[in-house]
C-alpha cells in the first residue's frame, strides 16, 4: 500500500508489525509501485561485476534488506522520524539483463534511478561494489556537476585497472570527466592502507578534491571534519557515498578490500549526524559483502549507516516542502 498522502502521519502501517514479519523491504517500506506516491526511495543495486578482488557485494541488498528490519523509526539524537517527514519507498533492486558486461550494467543502473529521479523521488541505494556510483551520478546530476562528502578508505580515483576504466576503483575520476563531480566540492575521508600506485592520491590531489587520510581525521576530531566538509560542499546539491570499508574491519569485516585503522561506528555516525541540512540530493552505501560477513554484523551496521542517512534525505526533502 502507498504511503498516505494526507493527514498528519506519512507512516506505513508495515512499520507497526512486528519486526520479523512479512517481506523483508528496507526498513520494512512499502515496495513502491507508483513513483509519484512517494518522496524517496531506498533502492538495491545488486552488482559486484567490477571488483578487483574479492566480490560478493551483490548479495549486499538482500541482507542489508533483512538487518534493515531492526532498524526502528525515531532517531535516538536527533529525534527525526524520517518517515514523518516524507513518504519513503522500497524501490526494489536493479533488474539486470547483461551481468557480464560492465558498461551495459552501468547504464541500466541509471535508467533505474532515472525512473525515480526524474518523478522527482530522492534515491538511497544499497550496492553492490563502488562501480555503482557513477551511473547513479549520470541519472541525478542533471542540473550540473555536484558535490560529493565520500567516505572510504580508498579514493576510487583511479584510471583504470586491468584494462578497464569502468571498476570499482575509478567512479569519481569519470564522474569529474564526464562533468557530473565538481572535484572542488568533493571531500574524501577516511582514506588510508598502502598502495601499489599512488596513482588515486596523486590524481585526487591534482584535480582538487579535500582528500583526508584517517591520521589526520584522528588528528582533527569529528566536529572539524563536519565543519570543513560542511564548508567545501557549501549549499549546493551534494551526494553522500558511504564505503563500508570506511570502517574498521573491527566493526565492517565482511566487504571486498579491508583495511585496518578505521573509523569506529561511532565516529561515522557523528560524522553523518553533523551534515543536518545540506542540499543533500542522494546517497549510497556500497561494498557490504554478506559471504565475508558470516556474523551478520556488518549488513547491521550498514543498515544503521542507511538509518543514519535516511533520516538526513527526510529533513532536506521536508524543507524542500
Ligand atoms: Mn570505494
Ligand atoms: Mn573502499
Amino acid at each position: 500500500m502507498p504511503n498516505q498522502k494526507s493527514g498528519n502521519s506519512k507512516m506505513p502501517q508495515s512499520l507497526t508489525a512486528p519486526r520479523y514479519t512479512e517481506i523483508a523491504t528496507f526498513m520494512r517500506t512499502p515496495i513502491i509501485t507508483d513513483p509519484s506516491d512517494y518522496d524517496l526511495a531506498i533502492v538495491g543495486i545488486p552488482y559486484d561485476g567490477a571488483v578487483t578482488n574479492r566480490p560478493g557485494a551483490r548479495h549486499g541488498p538482500r541482507e542489508l534488506r533483512n538487518s534493515s528490519s531492526l532498524m526502528r523509526t525515531i532517531h535516538h539524537v536527533t529525534k527525526v522520524n524520517p518517515y514523518e517527514l516524507c513518504r519513503i519507498g522500497d524501490g526494489g533492486d536493479v533488474r539486470f539483463t547483461r551481468i557480464y558486461e560492465i558498461e551495459p550494467s552501468l547504464e541500466e543502473i541509471t535508467q533505474h534511478i532515472s525512473h525515480f529521479h526524474n518523478a522527482g523521488v530522492v534515491p538511497l541505494s544499497a550496492g553492490g561494489d563502488h562501480s555503482i556510483t557513477l551511473p547513479i551520478m549520470r541519472a541525478i546530476a542533471t542540473n550540473g556537476p555536484i558535490g560529493l562528502i565520500h567516505i572510504d578508505a580508498h579514493t576510487d580515483t583511479w584510471d583504470e585497472f586491468m584494462g578497464s576504466k569502468y571498476m570499482h576503483g575509478t567512479p569519481f575520476r569519470r564522474a569529474v570527466e564526464e562533468n557530473l563531480l565538481d572535484p572542488k566540492r568533493t571531500i574524501q575521508i577516511g582514506i588510508r592502507g598502502a598502495q601499489t600506485s599512488s596513482e588515486g592520491w596523486d590524481y585526487s590531489e591534482k584535480i582538487g578534491m579535500r582528500m583526508m587520510f584517517i591520521e589526520e581525521f584522528n588528528q582533527l576530531g569529528v566536529e572539524a571534519v563536519i565543519r570543513e566538509a560542511r564548508q567545501i560542499v557549501g549549499d549546493r546539491p551534494t551526494y553522500i557515498s558511504f564505503d563500508i570499508d570506511s570502517l574498521d574491519p573491527v566493526y565492517a569485516p565482511g566487504t571486498g578490500t579491508p583495511e585496518i585503522g578505521g573509523l569506529t561506528t561511532i565516529q561515522a555516525q557523528g560524522l553523518l549526524r553533523g551534515l543536518r541540512g545540506l542540499d543533500l540530493i542522494g546517497a549510497d552505501v556500497v561494498e557490504v559483502s554478506p559471504p565475508f560477513d558470516p556474523s551478520g554484523n556488518t549488513a547491521l551496521v550498514g543498515a544503521t549507516i542507511m538509518f543514519e542517512i535516511l533520516c538526513l534525505l527526510a529533513e532536506t526533502i521536508s524543507k524542500k516542502g
